[in-house]
């Protein structure tokens, strides 16, 4: 039995080594291929008639981050001549923002080009945790498909480097550099007018102004005025927990998920990993069902987390008996449905109104991009500000622009994103998944698979072959270890 055990181990590991090289190649090549597309035009400022007024909805990464980017860049102008900008936040204060768990990796092009331009990322460097860059990708016996180790082609300062970041943290950074006073917080909008006020579910009214920029994520007030299209349900809902001291008090489950992010995917479910500056491990459990779902396990559950955890061990009870075990570990549970905007969704450009972020280009989170491209429009958006400023451009003319090389952009990061979802919970993932990726590793190398000669080498046959044997071989040996 051991001899067996071990030989189907040997296969294993020679497959899975070419799977390696083929998942971390994929990664590289994408990041590579991503071009710098904006940069902050040169300074100097020639005398305004009248410096426009700016109104930002909503204090996430994206308003932030533009707030920010034009503070610094736009700090040697003359006071009496500087843009008046505002942000307007529904929470609270400031802690709401801060007290969000989750991690965050900032990319080379998009996040952290942002940082830099916000002259913040020695701040950020702080905090960084290059070591969160590991990430495995493993199905429901946890047999790995893909292990990428941190430190290994991902150097710190080298363009392909995805540090990690806690949320909360990448929020107190921003919140402290544009400063707390300079939000006007509690205040939900609920609609914008024509002539460009804003109103609040208070019954305060503001403005008008010259550009209102809707940067309030998700459910945003600001889109309606642009277009009538609306997020959809993805089909993707979940559950999240965190698993506290794991090092201490759950050793083996600590070792398990490593530094970074660790990814099972099968049967249309998944459980994702991420471990947090504190050192906690943050889980979430996706599952592909009705939109609803969630809402309804949580109401019957009615606010035990020992019925929820009975749920989640019906959902997940094939699976590895650690990767359960973490659900029995878990607390604070929460739960929430993901939803997207179509993919090449954009609106007519409309005079004194822009969107960002999230209330731009909703994605689900599974290509870990939405953030990045939050702070890059962030970055656009101010360097159109200013160089209607700088370059005696009309400030409309300047944004339409930004739309539009926004809208040219996103599309290709929806697609990826769009593929991952699709791929991460088809009902062959993990296999099914990374023989997509064989279509981006082709792609980020200009090659089409499915077109001219390519089209006849059974590349993708092979790699779902390889897949297959792994993942089969890991089934097996599942059989014959207790873990
Ligand atoms: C589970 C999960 C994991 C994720 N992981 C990653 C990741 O690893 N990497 C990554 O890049 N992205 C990730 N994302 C996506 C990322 O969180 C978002 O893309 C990002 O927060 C978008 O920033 P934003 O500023 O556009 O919107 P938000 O962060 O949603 O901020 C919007 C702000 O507007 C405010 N607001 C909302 N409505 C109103 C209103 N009516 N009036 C006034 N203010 C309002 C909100 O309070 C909030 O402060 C993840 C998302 C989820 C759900």
């Amino acid at each position: 039995m051991r001899g067996k055990s071990q030989s189907l181990a040997c296969v294993q590991k020679q497959v899975k080594y070419m799977f390696l090289q083929i998942g971390s190649l994929a990664a590289i090549l994408f990041c590579c291929t991503r071009k710098s597309r904006a940069s902050l035009p040169v300074m100097g400022f020639p005398p305004l008639s009248s410096p426009p007024s700016i109104a930002i909805v909503g204090g996430g990464p994206a308003g932030l981050t533009l707030m920010r980017i034009l503070d610094v860049h736009l700090r040697d102008i003359d006071p009496l001549r500087n843009p008046k900008v505002t942000i307007f936040e529904r929470d609270a204060n400031q802690h709401s923002q801060t007290d969000q768990i989750g991690t965050l990796d900032l990319h080379t092009y998009t996040g952290l080009a942002a940082m830099k331009a916000a002259e913040l990322f020695e701040e950020f460097q702080k905090h960084a945790r290059y070591d969160g860059e590991e990430l495995v990708i493993a199905d429901k016996n946890g047999t790995e498909l893909v292990h990428m180790h941190a430190g290994k082609g991902t150097t710190p300062g080298v363009e392909a480097t995805r540090p990690e970041i806690d949320r909360a943290t990448l929020m107190d950074i921003l919140l402290a550099s544009v400063g707390t006073h300079r939000i006007i917080w509690g205040k939900k909008l609920t609609s914008v007018t024509e002539d460009k006020k804003l109103c609040f579910a208070d019954g305060s009214i503001f403005g008008p102004y010259d550009l209102i920029v809707g940067a309030d994520g998700t459910w945003g007030k600001v889109r309606p005025i642009l277009t009538s299209v609306r997020p959809r349900y993805s089909g993707i809902c979940g559950f999240e927990s965190l698993i506290v001291d794991p090092d201490i008090k759950h050793p083996a489950i600590a070792k398990l998920f490593g530094r970074g992010a660790y990814f099972a995917f099968s049967d249309g479910k998944a459980m994702m990993a991420h471990r947090l500056g504190s050192g906690n491990i943050k889980l979430n459990y996706w599952i592909k069902s009705n939109e609803s779902f969630h809402s309804d396990v949580m109401k019957q559950s009615d606010g035990q987390d020992d019925v929820l955890r009975d749920t989640l061990h019906d959902l997940y009870t094939d699976w590895l008996p650690i990767l359960r075990k973490c659900i029995d570990v878990s607390q604070r549970f929460k739960s929430r449905a993901l939803y997207e905007l179509p993919i090449g969704d954009r609106w007519d450009h409309r005079l004194g109104f822009t969107l960002m972020g999230d209330s731009a280009h909703l994605m689900t989170p599974f290509s870990g991009k939405g953030a990045n491209a939050a702070m890059r429009d962030g970055l656009d958006l101010a360097g159109a500000v200013i160089e209607s400023l700088t370059q005696d451009k009309s400030l409309d003319e300047c944004i339409k622009s930004y739309e539009e090389q926004m809208f040219m952009k996103i599309e290709e990061v929806q697609s990826l994103t769009m593929m991952n979802k699709q791929g991460m919970f088809r009902d062959d993932a993990p296999v099914g998944f990374m023989v997509d990726m064989m279509d981006v590793i082709a792609k980020a190398k200009g090659k089409d698979l499915n077109k001219g000669v390519l089209a006849w080498i059974p590349v993708k046959k092979m790699a779902r072959l390889v897949a297959w044997v792994i993942v089969t071989a890991g089934a097996w040996k599942r059989r014959f270890t207790v873990l």
